[in-house]
């Protein structure tokens, strides 16, 4: 058959050689895995025939089925097992190519990943596209003999042995498609036998959209798992499905499949990734579903059918009302496409708000790691806002470090309470000692916690929700409802005279000079001595958030500092300035006061930088209790 004289040597890259020592040495588990590896590169080979043939008629065996056919034959002593397809072949070039010659980085990670975790290799070495290798695991010898299906392409054969090199044969094939020829190891005899095939396609191929003959009989049930009913798929397959068609090695966060006939005719299997982030790994390198039509992969990136903050949804779309002889591009603008965009968003909204109505953990892993793009839709496409809301969580001065929603907290809202307050932070932990929150939790109302680095980001876009305003508590122009007069608290009198309080008010100013905008006595503080506040509806007064979020030239944002006339600290400090100005301690306190509410606002630059300051404090203030018990004592 091959004409050995025109046969010739070439070595494997690098890690493709290691890859393989490592595979050919190996007697592992679950090394059935190498017929998945060889049908699903078979079936691969197909859907690129068909898709060639919607716009080419000009190929090679244009009438031949598409098919799989896995066969036993005996050359002497030796088992040879036989993987065939009439896909679209490989010329001699591309087989140089596409089996040992090109860098591989998936074989590299492999390699990695196997010295690291002692991981099964046959559980994951499809995840790193080189699934051809495993069948090195069975094979003593493969033999791929291939016909291109370009008519004027010769056929041609690639030996090896799994060694350093493989060989390049010419070969007679009369038919399109590749033949792996696998001559397989005394150690894996239990491979030359039909029924043990048959099983072994039926556990991991079934629903491979080819036919599979196995020694002549059809062996896979060909449905895709799209196409079958709901109710009759287990959820190992869905997974297994979503793994084999992603690489992630995570489960799916959430399956959502479903089929419809009328108004038109819908199957869709979509999947949320566990994670946002994506491997390098990842078969899918851009956005979008796969959409089909009559088993035909139409787009493979379509990403018309779901808003473009959906865009992590991965999954399949088929309908067979899509027409099949036009363009990508004239589809697109299509009734049809519209009308299936329309079913396809509806369910998924539906879906997604189940979810998040039923409060689960899974819920909350959704909104971890998909708040980032739901919230940036929002300030694109803010016209979406109505689906989008109901899915937005926060934490709130009154959820008790569980996530709320935008109508659970209007659900609970007193009845005089207009508008939905929110408070501006680094972090839930942080954001829960503000000043702000001071007249709010007097009076039990619920605040929101904005505590993501692109909440700053939504609030210019998110003005209302349902009738009820959003607004910012830092607000200097905020009315709170109702009254904070609880039972046992009793009207309090002024603990600082009116000249005093002056006095005080005009030394902050002087410390604190123009890094804020004004000092003032606050109507609302209860529990803390001093918070910022931005002018009443200062449009840009979160832009310095941005830029200190992006790690631009961020410079502290001028506010107006409220002061608390009712405590303990700020009356003290104020009777320390009438009869002792001059006592160091004074500068340093107002100083650390600014400071400390830069801090709880999240607008510190750096705050190491206050360590000396409150190194100086701490020592003026163990020295004067050393003070003051010397003349108790005298
Ligand atoms: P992957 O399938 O992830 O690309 P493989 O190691 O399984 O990696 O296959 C390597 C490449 O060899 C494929 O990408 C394809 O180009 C080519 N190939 C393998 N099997 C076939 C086949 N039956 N028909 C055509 N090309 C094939
Ligand atoms: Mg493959």
């Amino acid at each position: 058959m091959a004409d050995q004289s025109s046969g010739k040597t070439i070595r494997f890259k690098a890690e493709i050689a290691q890859l393989l020592d490592i595979l050919v040495h190996s007697l592992y588990k679950e090394r059935d895995i190498f017929l998945r590896e060889l049908v699903s590169n078979a079936a691969d080979a197909l859907t690129r025939m068909q898709f060639e043939m919607l716009t080419n008629q000009d190929v090679l065996d244009a009438d031949t089925e598409l098919a799989i056919k896995i066969e036993l034959k005996e050359e002497g002593d030796q088992k040879v097992l036989i993987v065939k397809d009439s896909g679209v072949g490989m010329t001699r070039d591309e087989l140089i190519q596409n089996l040992g010659t090109i860098a591989q980085s998936g074989a590299r990670e492999f390699i990695q990943r196997l010295e690291k975790d002692e991981a099964n290799p046959a559980d994951i070495i499809g995840r790193f596209g080189v699934g051809f290798y495993s069948a090195f695991m069975v094979a003593d010898e493969i033999r791929v003999i291939s016909r291109s299906y370009r008519k004027r392409a010769k056929a041609a054969a690639w030996v090896s042995q799994g060694g350093e090199s493989f060989q390049i044969e010419e070969a007679n094939k009369e038919d399109r498609g590749t033949e792996i020829h696998l001559r397989l190891k005394n150690e894996a005899q239990e491979f030359s036998d039909d029924y043990a095939l048959r099983q072994i396609v039926k556990k991991y191929s079934d629903y491979v959209g080819y036919p599979i003959y196995v020694a002549g009989e059809i062996a896979n049930q060909q449905l895709p798992l799209w196409k079958k009913r709901p109710a009759e798929v287990e959820d190992e397959e869905y997974k297994q499905f979503y793994q084999q068609h992603t690489m992630d090695f995570e489960e799916p966060l959430a399956t959502i499949h479903f089929a419809s006939d009328a108004p038109l005719h819908v199957r869709a299997l979509l999947f949320i990734p566990a994670k946002r982030e994506k491997s390098v790994l990842n078969l899918r390198k851009e956005p979008g579903v796969e959409l089909f039509s009559h088993n035909v992969l139409i787009q493979e990136y379509c990403q018309d059918l779901l808003p473009r903050w959906l865009d992590f949804i991965y999954g399949i779309v088929e309908s067979e009302d899509l027409p099949l002889n036009v363009s990508r591009e004239s589809i697109q603008n299509t009734r049809v496409m519209r009308q299936l965009a329309k079913s396809i968003r509806k369910r998924v909204l539906r879906e997604l708000r189940q979810m998040a109505d039923d409060g689960s953990e899974q819920y909350a892993e959704f909104w971890q790691q998909y708040q980032r793009p739901l919230k940036e839709g929002l300030t694109v496409e803010p016209e979406d806002k109505d689906e989008m809301l109901p899915l937005f969580r926060f934490y709130s001065s009154r959820s008790e470090g569980a996530l709320t929603s935008l109508d659970a907290y209007i659900a609970n809202m007193p009845n005089d309470q207009e508008d939905i307050y929110y408070v501006l932070g680094e972090d839930k932990q942080t954001v829960a000692f503000s000043p702000h929150l001071d007249p709010f939790k007097a009076r039990q109302i619920e605040v929101l916690y904005w505590v993501d680095p692109i909440d700053p980001f939504i609030s210019p876009v998110l003005t209302e929700y349902k009738g009820k305003k959003f607004r910012n508590v830092d607000d200097a122009g905020v009315d709170i409802p109702g009254d904070d007069s609880s039972p046992n608290d009793v009207e309090q009198e002024d603990l600082i005279g009116e000249a005093d309080f002056n006095l005080l008010i005009g030394r902050f100013v002087t410390t604190l000079g123009d890094r804020v905008l004004e000092v003032r006595q606050s109507a609302i503080l209860k529990d803390s001595a001093v918070r910022l506040v931005s002018p009443a509806d200062s449009p840009d007064r979160d832009m310095q958030r941005l830029y200190k979020y992006l790690e631009q030239e961020y410079q502290v944002p001028k506010k107006i500092l409220e002061v608390n006339r009712q405590h303990g600290l700020i009356a003290n400090l104020a009777q320390l300035i009438n009869e002792n100005p001059g006592d160091e301690i004074i500068n340093l306190t107002i100083e650390q006061l600014y400071e400390s509410a830069l801090v709880i606002e999240g607008l510190h630059p750096n705050p190491v930088l206050m360590m000396p300051r409150i190194q100086a404090i701490l020592e003026l203030a163990v020295e004067s209790e050393i003070g003051s018990h010397a003349t108790e004592n005298s």
